[in-house]
């Protein structure tokens, strides 16, 4: 069991090591509303809702201002390749750096446009998302966790390990 993100497939295992490193890089550099929403997804995702966190980019809330997003998005996926963060973790995380480099090629080739119905912006998990990403995310989900400097979200810091 795994998600697909695209054209990018990853078991879950895999999935978890994404969503670590993005949380750790996103939680530095997300300023925005948008940014924080984007984030915070990453922070609560693929806890409950194993095998199926992946998305199309087209599923993400894209605003009038999506090209901006898409530039914070890319610097995300840069930061985390980057090594950002990783020596909080608690394994060793390189052999990500294959999806980041896979999943930051598709979404460079990728035109978003203004979406005011997308499936990301349904939070299912995550209540501290906000249905409309131009607005902040509840303070408590984009708390820090004094340990790992990473967004606690709804479900506590991924990356704490007495968290699923
Ligand atoms: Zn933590």
């Amino acid at each position: 069991m795994g998600n697909q993100f695209n054209e990018l497939y990853m078991a879950n295992s895999a999935t978890d090591v994404f969503f670590d490193v993005l949380t750790l890089a996103g939680s530095v550099l997300a300023t925005s509303s948008w940014e924080q929403n984007l984030v915070l997804y990453f922070a609560d995702g693929h806890r409950h809702d194993r095998g199926w966190s992946g998305f199309d980019l087209e599923e993400l809330p894209w605003t009038d201002d999506c090209a901006a997003e898409k530039i914070f998005f890319l610097r995300l996926i840069d930061t985390a390749l980057s090594g950002c963060g990783w020596d909080r973790l608690s394994y060793n995380p390189s052999r990500v750096h294959e999806d980041l480099t896979t999943f930051r090629a598709i979404l460079d080739g990728y035109i978003p446009q203004p979406s005011d119905s997308a499936y990301l912006a349904e939070p299912t998990v995550g209540v501290f998302r906000q249905p409309d990403w131009r607005v902040s995310p509840m303070p408590e989900g984009t708390a820090l966790c004094s340990t790992h400097g990473t967004f606690i979200g709804e479900l506590g810091c991924r990356l704490c390990p007495s968290q699923t």
